[in-house]
């Protein structure tokens, strides 16, 4: 194989626009600009990321996902992509926080590692096969009439698990519960995510009444950073609860397992800063007996592609919420990549390198700018005209 290094990293913009916005307890989305990285080595390999900026989930937009890329990619540039725990291990040296940016890079390695070895990544992560995976489908909130017309729907087109938008008001939400219920009949799953939308008072009121409906978990009932109120609602509610927006980092799982906060933890790509780290925190989970789920932003179907290779890898994820990059406008990969059908997720070539794109829209990316691994070892930058 011989030395490899990247040599070239190019960061751009997609933009993309919903038919419906997305509304969730804390604000909705509308229009998303994604930033997506693309790694070249010295063999002409190519390796793609994405980050998916959010700025009440993540603390970011897409400019701090340009700057950060801007203080990252010089410590990717020249180096080996196999040396993937030294690499991630080194951004998180030169850099605090910003996951998103270092997400989109980890998973461009990955890929690229992936073209280099011609392994794909779910195998380079270790796991045994890559069989369909289930998906639940998420529905935002709305009248509850509208939000048990969508989840009717959604099962007529094959999934049989929704995940329901709640955290508005506690009455209200019970409402939108019971409906649901109704209309999709008892051989559903149903499970749902209240997005720090209660108080510790109002989600136990809410979850005590919804018991009667059969709901598999709920998530982030109280405010991220309210742990001990997690654990609390924990104590006194007969749903499960699962762990969201309170579990970014490593540290972050550590702490909420601790604590004995949480049944599950959600992770996500974006959360963790990418694959390595969605690891690290399964490994904690794991160990804690606490586990998992797979989950994202609104994202294109790119970064969805990695979350599906990570869901076939981890042993501790068992519950998947790859709802993600479903609509024709977030399809960024045209050829290749994973699909949902069916209520399914699955990758259209298991066996091919990296994540398996072959055709990326490149058409839809607006190019924002270029880095190149110089000739006598400096780094440079170019911005694109
Ligand atoms: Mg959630």
């Amino acid at each position: 194989m011989g030395q490899v290094r990247v040599v070239e990293a190019s960061v751009h913009r997609f933009r993309f626009e919903l038919d419906k916005p997305f509304r969730i307890a804390i604000g909705f989305t509308k229009v998303k600009e994604e930033i997506v990285v693309r790694l070249v080595d010295n063999a002409g390999n190519i390796g793609w990321g994405e980050a998916s900026p959010s700025p009440i989930i993540l603390g970011s937009t897409p400019d701090t996902v340009l700057a950060a890329l801007d203080v990252l990619i010089p410590t990717i540039l020249g180096e080996d992509p196999r040396r993937l725990h030294y690499l991630v291990d080194r951004m998180d040296r030169v850099l605090l926080d910003h996951a998103p940016a270092k997400a989109a890079l980890d998973m461009a390695l990955h890929d690229l590692v992936g073209q280099v070895t011609g392994e794909p990544v779910w195998r380079l992560l270790g796991g045994s096969r890559a069989e369909p995976v289930d998906t639940d489908f998420t529905v935002g909130i709305d009248t509850p009439e509208i939000m048990a017309a969508e989840a009717e729907a959604l099962v007529a087109a094959g999934f049989r698990t929704i995940k329901v938008k709640v955290g508005e008001a506690p009455r209200l939400d019970l409402d939108r519960v019971r409906r649901i219920r109704d209309a999709v009949g008892d051989n559903v799953a149903l499970r749902i995510d209240a997005n720090q939308g209660w108080t510790r008072a109002e989600a136990v009121w809410a979850l005590v009444r919804m018991a009667d409906y059969a709901i598999q978990f709920v998530e982030q009932p109280v405010a991220a950073e309210d742990i001990e109120g997690l654990a609390w609602v924990r104590q006194r509610s007969p749903i499960p609860v699962m762990a969201d927006e309170a579990v970014h980092s490593v540290a972050d799982a550590l702490r909420v397992v601790q604590a004995e906060a949480a049944d599950y933890v959600n992770i996500k790509l974006m959360k963790a800063g990418g694959l390595r780290r969605a690891v690290e925190i399964a490994t904690i989970c794991a160990a804690a007996g606490v586990p998992n789920m797979i989950g994202g932003m609104v994202e294109s179907n790119l970064s969805a592609t990695a979350a599906v290779h990570f869901a076939l890898a981890e042993g501790n994820v068992v519950f998947r919420d790859l709802d993600i990059g479903e609509r024709p406008e977030t399809q960024l990969v045209a050829e290749g990549g994973s699909y949902i059908e069916a209520g399914q997720q699955l990758l259209a070539d298991r066996d091919s390198p990296g994540f398996g794109f072959r055709r990326i829209r490149e058409e839809w990316l607006v190019p924002v700018k270029t880095y190149r691994f110089g000739e006598g070892g400096e780094r440079e930058g170019s911005i694109a005209a």
